[in-house]
């Protein structure tokens, strides 16, 4: 079937034609492709059409699409049975890896999605703080619970619902909402709520409204001032978590927090999340403690061997974290360039392997100055990419990825038509 015809019949029994909203390419007003296969850094639409991939799974693959370091085994780990109601060796290993390079997370807890992680680390800081309050940040995502679709980034600012329809008043209520690099308004902040606050969660590279780095100052005062009100700091490194260094954007940033969220990386593509942190915090988690959380798929097999498989090669070649900046370096130097051959005024914002292009004059250096950025010209360079062969996120509030997979001849290829299409805008 054609792309055309699978979304027709798609959109006949899947809201939207998807099961994520962002695969609809609705907010760039693209009819979107559906995925065949996908090597390395390449993915093939059931037309058998090729693109240069900048998706990325939406980052679990830093190593490549069906890298054989991250498959291997998993046909033995299948013929064995995936799931029994019990605890199984792998996931001691997992923990105990996530521990070694993380080491803030001296106690962790497997999940499912990104989504459980984020959900289950706000209860848990409720439950261990007996406070009601948290704050997050406006254009950071959370995952989809309840307590944290409000005012979020990714899909929900795409498709302009960042605060969801059925998420209780109340639950809004006990929601802040803060700027990200904005230290005197965390300050005043802190000063009215600070002692009603069981936790704040940040991601510590703003990953879901495009790429947007917290300064180093602004996440040392949320240290500071957490720690001083004992309100449970969360980092959410579900993107950041192994993608920024062995010790995520925390040992980036030199920065510990009290909880940590995983997911992506860690499962080497397979559904997976992880929350963990401090053993006296976690202690409080069932059937230690009397918050509780739960998963009859929680530590799946193959998701384990897949993510340690993934985390044990990162590990064994460190190198890779330099070359990984090194590709992007050279992309945002090429892009940068691109936008000025081409006359735009446009933005490029990096973080290690994570990038995105804003059109925009004003430096992006917060929610604000995001907002700024033409989603109408976006919207025709994802098209005119997509024409060309290259598959970019489809919304100028996701990331770019990169992956060992780029080399030197797919970045150049990139590079090129980039280049023309920026000119034809
Ligand atoms: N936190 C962050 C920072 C994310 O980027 C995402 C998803 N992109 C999530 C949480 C939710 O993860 P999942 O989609 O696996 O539920």
């Amino acid at each position: 079937m054609k792309n055309k015809e699978l979304f027709e019949a798609a959109k006949k029994v899947m809201p939207g034609g998807v099961n994520s909203p962002v695969r609809s390419f609705g907010s760039v007003d693209t009819p979107p492709i559906f995925a065949k296969k996908a090597i390395g850094a390449q993915v093939w639409d059931v037309e058998d059409k090729a693109y240069i991939d900048f998706i990325g799974g939406f980052g679990p693959h830093i190593l490549g699409h069906a890298n054989p370091v991250v498959l291997e085994g998993v046909a033995g780990v299948l013929s064995e049975g995936i799931s029994f109601g019990l605890s199984t060796a792998i996931e001691v290993e997992m923990a105990q890896t996530i521990n070694r390079l993380m080491p803030s997370m001296e106690m962790v807890r497997m999940v499912n999605s990104g989504t459980e992680a984020t959900m289950s680390a706000i209860r848990l800081a409720r439950g261990y703080t007996k406070r009601d309050k948290i704050l997050k940040f406006e254009g950071c995502y959370h995952g989809h619970s309840d307590g944290l679709l409000i005012k979020s980034g990714s899909g929900g600012l795409s498709f302009n619902v960042p605060t969801s329809a059925g998420v209780l008043d109340a639950l809004v209520e006990h929601t802040l909402v803060g700027q990200i690099n904005d230290i005197e308004g965390l300050e005043a902040l802190w000063a009215r709520h600070g002692h009603e606050l069981a936790g704040v969660i940040v991601e510590p590279v703003a990953a879901n409204m495009g790429i947007v780095p917290l300064d180093q100052a602004f996440l040392k005062r949320l240290r500071d001032l957490t720690m001083s009100t004992k309100t449970v700091l969360i980092f959410d490194e579900v993107i950041t978590g192994f993608r920024l260094g062995l010790g995520g954007a925390q040992g980036y940033y030199n920065i510990q927090p009290d909880l940590t969220c995983l997911g992506k990386i860690i499962g080497g593509g397979m559904p997976v999340g992880a929350y963990g942190g401090r053993a006296d915090i976690m202690a409080h988690i069932s059937p230690l403690g009397d918050v509780y959380q739960a998963g009859t798929l929680s530590g799946n097999r193959v998701a384990m061997a897949m993510g340690l498989n993934t985390i044990n090669y990162l590990e064994k070649h460190p190198e890779i974290y330099r070359q990984l900046e090194e590709k992007a370096v050279f992309l945002e130097t090429a892009m940068i360039d691109n936008l000025k051959a081409a006359g735009i005024q446009g933005q490029v914002n990096r973080v290690g392997s994570l990038l995105s292009l804003f059109f925009t004059k004003e430096p992006v250096t917060d929610y604000h100055s995001v907002m700024k950025s033409d989603t109408e010209v976006f919207g025709r360079y994802f098209a005119s990419m997509l024409e060309a062969g290259i598959l970019l996120a489809p919304s100028t509030f996701e990331a770019m990825f990169l992956s060992m997979a780029h080399d030197d001849e797919v970045l150049k290829t990139f590079i090129d038509i980039q280049k023309e299409v920026l000119k034809s805008l």
